[in-house]
């Protein structure tokens, strides 16, 4: 846990219970978790963060803003940076984004290394591997801020309109890998959208975003509920290259 190196077994169980620590156990194992990290950070490691969901969104804004006008990357990405973050890593968002090459979110915001814990598939849906992810990253990392970014003419929504429109089938697992977002689809054309792609799109994100914010484990809601966690949705314009966080949900004040 971040800035909490020295903390018992018994106490993480009592935040987390036991299961969820075997699980986020296993989940150290294959991260790197701070939980096996050395015991104390050293004066030159990178500190823990203590931004707030706010202070992340809007460090994300004007990281797409300076993308935009094509100001060189912000984020450092130096081997005393790497140094200092290999033994403990402190993002301060996490992205549920596409694995689409034209929408890399480091790039996008201007982030370096170990700013970003990023989930990527085509699609940007929620597995169980991503919804872990997930939880890792809030539970365990203490990240503040969960953005779930699709991005203009998105491949894996255009497969699930064409499975609503034309009754299309895939190869592979393509089929059911677009199959979550097939309800979003279908939303959009019940809503009568002029561009059913990009409406879809949208909901898409939207889906996702009311998913983890009604839905989740008592460990997220507790966060979305006490302010200290926000989860919001975006899209990303492939061609004008601008962040549009259409759906930022309501402000909790901090508790
Ligand atoms: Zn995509």
């Amino acid at each position: 846990m971040r800035g909490k190196n020295n903390e018992t077994p018994l106490s993480r169980r009592s935040v987390l219970g036991r299961a969820a620590v075997g699980a986020a156990a296993s989940a150290a194992g294959m991260l790197g978790s701070n939980a096996l990290a050395a015991p104390a950070l050293g004066p030159s490691q990178a500190a823990p963060p203590t931004l707030t969901p706010e202070q992340v969104l809007s460090q994300l804004k004007q990281g797409n803003a300076a993308f935009l006008q094509g100001r060189p990357i912000a984020g450092d990405i130096r081997g005393r940076r790497r140094l200092e973050i290999a033994r403990a890593q402190y993002p301060i968002a996490v992205l549920v984004s596409c694995s689409d090459s034209r929408v890399p979110p480091e790039v996008l915001f201007g982030k370096g290394l170990g700013e970003l814990f990023i989930i990527r598939n085509a699609g940007n849906t929620i597995d169980t591997a991503a919804m872990g992810s997930l939880e890792y990253a809030v539970a365990e990392l203490n990240v503040p801020l969960v953005v779930v970014m699709g991005h203009e003419r998105c491949g894996a929504v255009a497969a699930a309109v064409a499975v609503v429109k034309k009754g299309a089938t895939f190869p592979g697992s393509i089929g059911r890998m677009v199959e979550p977002i097939v309800p979003a689809v279908l939303d959009a054309r019940r809503q009568g959208a002029g561009d059913l792609l990009d409406a879809s799109v949208r909901n898409n994100v939207s889906r996702t975003v009311g998913r983890l914010r009604d839905f989740s484990e008592p460990m997220i809601l507790e966060r979305i509920r006490s302010g200290r966690l926000r989860v919001v949705g975006a899209r990303y314009d492939l061609d004008d290259g601008r962040v549009d966080f259409f759906d930022e949900g309501p402000i909790r004040k901090r508790s």
